[in-house]
């Protein structure tokens, strides 16, 4: 015998019973039963009409004209136009005795939850017999079963218990007596004195355990929307799969603390019987599913992660508490007695506070009454007011694996905290199989992506960018991430997934991802304007773990947002230079903020675009080495103009060629006057530890006065002609002494200088060429001979090759 029940999302239009009922044909020739939820949404309709009605809001009739609508139209969809008559007129009937019952609530203004539980009712007894009626005019032999003639509870409206004795009598000689195929009501039950009750919302899986239970089922399957029992609810967790298998208790911990594919309670029947429960896709029947037994073990540490929101947090606490035996006693009688549920408790051993969960909607009920109960420890100032917190959220690992396996909390909290989710309280249940945390609701979406991430997806990382310019940078960054975005996922198991894109106009997020390709495209149609301030809003919103703000502008005031980025725990990486060079105090302050965040703030391309000299420096200062001197050539620009200053040829004539291949910024003033080697030589000065301020830097500039101030580019090269004697003689004294013309920044003891200078064929510049850059570290390791990092240091290419680098570099932290 198989016990099969479909909820109420596999009946929620008429289409849906077709397919539901192609799924039971198969079924029919062997010995089964099937039990069926209300119509999808119609327990909540019926709820909320009742609640209109109980208001003395007369527009509850025309909610009960939209169900009794549902219902004809099903019956009219499914079956054949001559048989509709009696049914429909059934359905009718059925729905006036409904209207009898919401009308008397609507004159005496009263509705018990006795008189709640028959209004629900009525979802499951249509439902079940229209669907009966469906599948008879299919050709299959079945017959209408009301539970509420076989499953008797006791009065507890609402969520009432089951006689199981008196039941499981009741529906074994039913069955005996009806060899037909069973269509039964889920959900519902009648007390001893014969009212109708019901065993929880969703409790249309229990009804089917107790069948199951009560006729020795070999399976019991639970049919529903999802492929099985998942990692993680699929709303809200994309990227969550099916889990083959779990134990009872795995199921009933993950049902218990939110996974509402399966009722909780529907696991003690089939356990005790050792019903194997199967979850199934109505909507992909042949997918195997999850099968709930009795072995557990596959392995793995964790099965699952769930959440529950409407929570609310009480805190009792005081110097009365510390010691006294059976005040906690007194705390949960108190709240037993007022019918709360408390779902999560914690004490810290200092005995000086205890804490627990309820649902929000019983915090107040739980206050008042625990201040009731410890009246005079209140009023002797023995204990304080008891506070409460709202909003929050559970959310909780489950799994029978992390049994006497360290590690399973610490991975649990650090994949929370590196994402900036703030733990309120933590429980761990003495059966080690459940850890879970109270965190704010806001935060739930990004908790459970960032634990199941950590637990499942361990091996594969996804980490969400935001970019923000898009000039050529940014276009070659974006093109990278299209090219190896395959190789990163099946390789390196690491999605590069882009949220964001702006530009100084207008602004584009999808938080499932824009395709590199077209994003540009993309953002020229957007409607959004570009304000940094909204930017921010958007991405802090959006609270996806792993996020990266990629700053490829060269704009002061983005890197104003940079501290507001880092303290919501959105790492940084940027080419921009501005934020570090600018006032040390803001270049520590960055540091710190990503430190105590625990997020990266990464720009190694500040400085010779790819090369690596800013992890390289780091790498070597953290294994305790000391920077003593660096020398550098860190102008890609300068370098291209004094490698190709040559006798035959003018000095202007180079800096006018050097911009014609667009190696200069749009004017070239702004590379001669060494501003930018000497932010670059700044940042490194301060990586190897050194506090200075840009001012504190000689620079010469290579403009010469006349031609600094207002003028167009012409008047300036036409100026700068005049000075071509000058540059001229320069190169001619250096070339006599077989010497050569570089522009170089030294570091020495703390003082950093920047000029003109030449140097002599055993010099490692002397055979630099093109745009390269070039650094020399001279550490106390690297003392006689110093490091050395060379190579093309400019251009769109290298640096957003740099900045990919360090995007993959937090991917891979962040594992
Ligand atoms: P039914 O109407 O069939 O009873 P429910 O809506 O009660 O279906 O339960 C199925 C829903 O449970 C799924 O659509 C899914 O969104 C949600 N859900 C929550 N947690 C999980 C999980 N861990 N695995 C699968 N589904 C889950
Ligand atoms: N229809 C009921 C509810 O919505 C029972 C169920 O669907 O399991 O709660
Ligand atoms: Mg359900």
């Amino acid at each position: 015998m198989k016990i099969l029940k479909f909820g109420g999302s596999s009946v929620s239009t008429p289409s849906r019973i077709q397919s539901v009922a192609k799924i039971l044909e198969p079924y029919v020739k062997s010995r089964a039963a099937v039990i069926f939820s209300a119509f999808g949404g119609i327990t909540d309709s019926l709820i909320q009409i009742s609640q209109l009605a109980l208001a003395g809001d007369q527009s509850y009739t025309k909610g009960l004209a939209e169900v009794e609508k549902r219902h004809l139209d099903a019956v009219r969809a499914l079956v054949g136009v001559q048989k509709q008559g009696s049914i429909l007129a059934q359905v009718k009937f059925t729905i006036n005795e409904l209207e009898d019952v919401l009308h008397g609530v609507y004159l005496v203004k009263e509705r018990t939850p006795r008189t709640l539980d028959y209004i629900m009712s009525f979802g499951e007894r249509l439902s079940a017999y229209i669907i009966t009626e469906a599948l008879k005019d299919r050709g299959i032999d079945c017959e209408f079963l009301d539970a509420r003639e076989v499953i008797r509870t006791d009065n507890l409206f609402g969520n009432a218990k089951v006689d199981f004795d008196i039941t499981n009598r009741q529906i074994r000689e039913y069955f005996d007596a009806h060899p037909a195929l069973q269509i039964i009501t889920g959900f519902i039950g009648t007390s001893e004195t014969g009212e109708t009750t019901t065993l929880g919302r969703s409790g249309s899986d229990y009804t089917a355990a107790i069948f199951a239970a009560a006729l020795e089922a070999t399976d019991l399957e639970i049919w529903t929307d999802v492929d099985g029992m998942m990692t993680a609810d699929p709303r809200l967790v994309k990227k969550a799969f099916t889990v083959p298998s779990m134990s009872y208790e795995e199921a009933m911990e993950l049902s218990h603390f939110g996974a509402k594919v399966i009722f909780p309670a529907t696991m003690q029947p089939a356990m005790v019987n050792r019903i194997p429960i199967w979850i199934k896709n109505t909507f992909n029947p042949t997918f195997r599913g999850t099968v709930i037994h009795a072995d557990s073990a596959n392995g793995k540490l964790i099965k699952g992660i769930s959440s529950m929101n409407g929570i609310s947090l009480l805190n009792l606490q005081g110097s009365g508490l510390l010691g006294v035996v059976g005040a906690s006693m007194r705390l949960f009688a108190t709240l037993a007695r007022e019918k709360v549920n408390v779902i999560l408790i914690s004490q810290a051993s200092s005995e000086h506070s205890i804490c627990f969960a309820v649902e929000s909607s019983m915090a107040g009920v739980a206050k008042k009454a625990i201040e009731k109960e410890f009246q005079y420890e209140l009023k002797n100032e023995e204990i304080d007011e008891v506070q409460v917190e709202g909003d929050l959220s559970i959310v909780a690992v489950v799994g029978d694996g992390m049994k006497h396996s360290p590690g399973t909390s610490g991975r649990m909290f650090s994949a929370l905290g590196r994402n900036g989710v703030n733990v309120v309280a933590i429980a761990q249940g003495a059966s080690e199989r459940n850890i879970s945390a109270v965190v704010r609701q806001v935060d739930v979406a990004k908790a459970l992506n960032a634990l199941h991430e950590a637990f499942f997806l361990s091996d594969r990382k996804v980490v969400n960018v935001f970019l923000v310019g898009t000039g050529l940078i940014g276009k070659v960054l974006l093109q990278m991430i299209r090219e190896q975005f395959s190789k990163l996922a099946s390789e390196n198991l690491l999605e590069v997934n882009v949220v964001a894109v702006a530009n100084s106009k207008r602004m584009l997020f999808r938080e499932e991802g824009l395709d590199p390709e077209q994003a540009f495209d993309q953002l020229l149609q957007s409607e959004t304007p570009m304000k940094m301030d909204a930017f921010c809003n958007l991405m802090t919103e959006l609270n996806l773990p792993n996020s990266i703000f990629v700053d490829c502008t060269s704009s002061e005031d983005v890197t104003e947002f940079y501290e507001r980025i880092l303290s919501a725990n959105i790492s940084i990486v940027t080419p921009n230079k501005k934020a570090n060079s600018g006032s040390l105090e803001k270049y520590r302050q960055l540091k710190q903020t990503a430190f105590k965040r625990g997020v990266k703030f990464l720009y190694e391309t500040n400085v010779g675009a790819g090369l690596p000299v800013i992890n390289t420096m780091n790498d070597l200062l953290l294994s305790g080495d000391k920077v003593m001197r660096i020398e550098a050539v860190l102008s890609g620009t300068l370098n291209f103009i004094f490698s190709s200053f040559s006798s035959d040829k003018a000095f202007s004539e180079v800096v006018k060629e050097a911009k014609a291949k667009g190696y200069t910024e749009p004017d070239p003033r702004d590379d001669l006057n060494g501003m930018d080697v000497a932010r670059k030589i700044l940042i490194l000065s301060r990586e190897a530890g050194w506090n200075l301020e840009l001012d504190d830097i000689a620079v010469e500039n290579l403009v010469p006065e006349d031609c600094r101030g207002d003028m167009s580019i012409d008047d300036f090269f036409e100026r700068l002609q005049k000075h071509d004697g000058y540059f001229g003689k320069l190169l001619a004294d250096a070339t006599a002494r077989k010497e050569k013309l570089r522009y170089m920044a030294v570091l020495d003891d703390g003082k950093v200088t920047i000029g003109l200078g030449t140097v002599g064929e055993q010099h490692p510049f002397y055979s630099l060429s093109g745009s390269d850059n070039i650094i020399l570290l001279t550490t106390e390791r690297y003392n006689e001979r110093p490091m050395v990092i060379r190579g093309p240091g400019a251009g769109a290419h290298v640096t957003a090759a740099g900045v990919f680098a360090d995007i993959i570099r937090i991917g891979h932290y962040s594992k």
